[in-house]
């Protein structure tokens, strides 16, 4: 299938740049955003083009709605259409809830929660039949196996009743969203090493961390046409966390 288009937002590195390789294996051409980090963001977008794609990277702060606009409006422009929406960048602030700043509750609801919900907004007006929303919440949006997760968790939740609720407002255009709930996941955010890798590694079945790839895999089966009939759903990748 050609001609088609994504955007993953917090595409530079992480969980991000392997979403963003798979779609353009897919045939998606591939816009990303990224915060600070243009060097990462360029080498993910030379992936993109290795798979003959085409590849755009946009500086754009994701707690912010401009940033949020700017993403889908740059994606449009480029590649006239937006088929696929990955809403991927998002903070993991840590601590126990009375030693939280609202600075901090501010940031993660803006970039976790606000984005997705703006980026989906603007989105939608421009997808087609076939459409995508796909937003990467965590095994943390169900439980909260150890303290200190409290504005993570609470904003990851959220996207399980915004994917059900954007489902019901756009399952008659032929659109459908997902969210994808990884477990922990070896990336700069949570890297699979040191004391608190160990507690976390205990609390899944498997017993390991996953791979940035476990989580492209899944996002790139729901951006297909075959998975048309999965939507609203909460698609666990966590090896088993919930075991
Ligand atoms: P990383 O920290 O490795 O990467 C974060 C990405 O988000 C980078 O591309 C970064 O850009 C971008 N980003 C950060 N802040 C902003 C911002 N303000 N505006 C725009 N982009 C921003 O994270 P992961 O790959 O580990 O996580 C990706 C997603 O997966 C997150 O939503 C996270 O909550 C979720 N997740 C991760 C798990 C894990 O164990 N790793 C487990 C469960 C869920 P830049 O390079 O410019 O900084």
């Amino acid at each position: 299938m050609t001609n088609r288009a994504a955007l993953v937002t917090g595409g530079s590195r992480g969980i991000g740049a392997s979403i963003a390789e798979a779609l353009a294996k897919d045939g998606f051409d591939v816009a990303l955003t990224y915060a600070r980090n243009a060097e990462a963001a360029e080498a993910t977008a030379a992936t993109v083009r290795a798979h003959g794609r085409k590849a755009l990277t946009i500086q754009a702060d994701g707690t912010t709605i401009e940033g949020n606009q700017a993403g889908i409006a740059a994606t449009v422009k480029e590649f006239g259409r937006i088929d696929t929406l990955v809403c991927n960048a998002g903070l993991y602030p840590y601590g126990p809830i009375d030693e939280m700043s609202v600075a901090q509750i501010e940031e993660v609801l803006n970039l976790n929660l606000r984005a997705v919900m703006v980026e989906t907004m603007e989105a939608a007006k421009h997808m087609k039949d076939g459409g995508r929303l796909i937003f990467i919440g965590s095994a943390f949006g169900a439980r909260a196996p150890f303290p200190g997760i409290s504005l993570y968790a609470a904003t990851k939740a959220a996207l399980r009743g915004f994917a059900k609720g954007v489902a019901r407002d756009l399952g008659p255009k032929g659109i459908t969203a997902n969210v994808v709930e990884p477990g922990p996941i070896d990336t700069d955010l949570n890297p699979a090493t040191g004391d608190s890798a160990k507690l976390i590694s205990s609390f899944v079945a498997t017993g390991a961390y996953g791979t940035v790839q476990d989580i492209a895999s899944m996002v790139s089966f729901l951006a297909s046409p075959q998975a048309g009939y999965i939507t609203g759903a909460a698609l666990p990748v966590d090896g088993g966390l919930e075991a």
